[in-house]
């Protein structure tokens, strides 16, 4: 390899089904994702980021029905609000790929064929209980002790008969268990890595991979060679993460970035992810992605985000009111992404207020009136780079480690002024102070740019010297 040539980096986050308008737990999943992607790109690699809108699920089509609307113009709606968001967010996408895209279904068809190639594809008719949330069979024994769907309690599963064609996942059980016991396919945390470990080791069924053109209405990508059915949506969906970077369309592309470096997911979703997913692409003969990263969820004022409840909390209106980093910073400030974290706006508040306009915004502030008032000039720094202390957090996902790191670093300066009192000084000694002063500032905001990145370039301007004035307020006081 060309040791010029850069490492390239390709990260997708979860590929959101479009029944509705996101919420704020897809905000924390875009804000992760979209962190992870500049500290790459920090790093200095090539980075392509992806993400985009799980079209072609049957729960959006009844969504549809239900909103007395044609299925196209709905899903487009619908994907169009989950890009908005994103794009509010500062969450830079390189792809967003749809799956009513024809190179999607193209794509989708390509990978069908090579599974099919290898005998792993039959039919079958077949009895089984669905549940429309997941878009999922359920075995009995994979049900809850009130025989209802793990993940959605409450709701009613449908008793579908169907002939459908089907996947011969129990093939590559051993296979499967291999790459993941040995990290060559890496789940992180390691607790998530055991579960999948013991779902593949009770046994796997083969997998329904179609549904009939009745109960799609039509929806969805045709199953190549059978104008009766169309492809299962997971099948399908996954599958976006290649579709969306050539696969079966670019080929050069597509080898210039499979297989994914890292997937970004939710807990509920990691089995279809780290058991479906590499199965299909073993099966096909691609190659694996390397990572996979399962962040917990978002509860609402201490209770899990449900219809029912009536706490789906829509992020909109915080971002316009409040721009994007500060709830940038909530996320991944305040949450552990390995376990569940509690959101409410009250929090967020009172995070603003403590931690960024009495934290970073006033040291900022402070430090730039000390130099205007001083009249003396700070010239600009060698070299700034991300610390191995905060590349250590990162590496392992931990930003609210890294940015408890920064925090304390921010508080240490302040500190360092009060014993300091540059007021009292002059001459030499004062310069001296400044260009310290000066300079951590610098650093905060070079590292800053992974997590906040319109603050960071705020501060990267107004600080890169000689002449430093007064900066107005990053994080004006809030009015009650
Ligand atoms: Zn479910």
């Amino acid at each position: 390899m060309n040791p010029k040539s850069k490492q390239k980096f390709f990260i997708t986050a979860a590929i959101p089904y479009v029944n509705a308008k996101p919420h704020i737990g897809h905000a924390l999943e875009f804000i992760q994702t979209d962190t992870i992607a500049r500290y790459h790109r920090l790093l200095g690699q090539d980075v392509l980021s992806l993400s985009g809108g799980d079209e072609n699920a049957l729960k959006n089509v009844q969504a549809a029905e239900a909103a007395h609307q044609p299925i196209q113009p709905f899903v487009d709606q619908n994907t169009e609000s989950f890009r908005q968001l994103a794009l509010k967010l500062n969450a830079e996408f390189s792809v967003w790929q749809k799956g009513s895209n024809s190179r999607h279904h193209q794509s989708s068809q390509k990978l069908w064929q090579l599974c099919h190639e290898q005998g792993d594809i039959y039919k079958k008719s077949y009895t089984g209980l669905y549940c429309l949330g997941c878009e999922a069979f359920y075995s009995p024994d994979e049900l809850n002790q009130d025989g209802q769907c793990p993940e959605h309690p409450g709701k009613k599963l449908e008793a579908v008969k169907e002939e459908n064609y089907f996947f011969r996942l129990s093939k590559y059980q051993a296979q499967l268990i291999d790459i993941i016991q040995s990290d060559k396919l890496h789940i992180v945390p390691e607790t998530r890595k055991n579960e999948v470990l013991s779902f593949l080791k009770s046994g796997l069924h083969d997998l329904s991979i179609s549904r009939s053109n009745h109960r799609t209405k039509n929806w969805g990508v045709p199953v190549p060679g059978d104008n009766t059915q169309r492809i299962y949506v997971w099948f399908d969906a996954l599958n976006i993460y290649q579709s969306g970077i050539g696969f079966g369309w670019d080929q050069d592309h597509y080898h210039k970035w499979w297989p994914a470096d890292l997937h970004v997911i939710g807990k509920g979703i990691i089995r279809f992810h780290a058991v479906y997913w590499p199965a299909f692409l073993l099966s096909a003969g691609l190659q694996l992605p390397h990572k996979i990263f399962v962040h917990e969820y978002f509860t609402v004022d201490g209770q899990k985000m449900s219809k029912t409840v009536g706490n789906v909390y829509d992020p909109f209106t915080l971002i316009d009111h409040l721009g994007a980093d500060p709830l940038r910073y909530y996320c991944l400030a305040k949450i552990n992404p390995f376990t569940d974290g509690d959101f409410s706006e009250g929090k967020v508040l009172a995070t603003y207020t403590s931690d960024l306009a009495n934290g970073l915004g006033n040291l900022v502030s402070r430090v730039a009136a000390l130099v205007d008032q001083s009249g003396k000039e700070v010239l600009e720094d060698e070299h700034t780079i991300i610390r191995q202390e905060l590349r250590h957090h990162l590496d392992n996902f931990r930003f609210d480690l890294a940015l408890a790191d920064i925090w304390q670093r921010l508080r240490a300066t302040d500190q360092f002024i009060e014993q300091k009192r540059p007021w009292e000084l002059e001459g030499d000694e004062l310069q001296a102070i400044l260009q310290t002063l000066v300079a951590h500032i610098r650093q905060a905001a070079f590292e800053l740019q992974i997590f906040l990145p319109q603050t960071a370039a705020q501060i990267n301007a107004h600080f890169k010297g000689p002449n430093i004035t007064k900066i107005d307020p990053l994080f004006p006081r809030l009015d009650q």
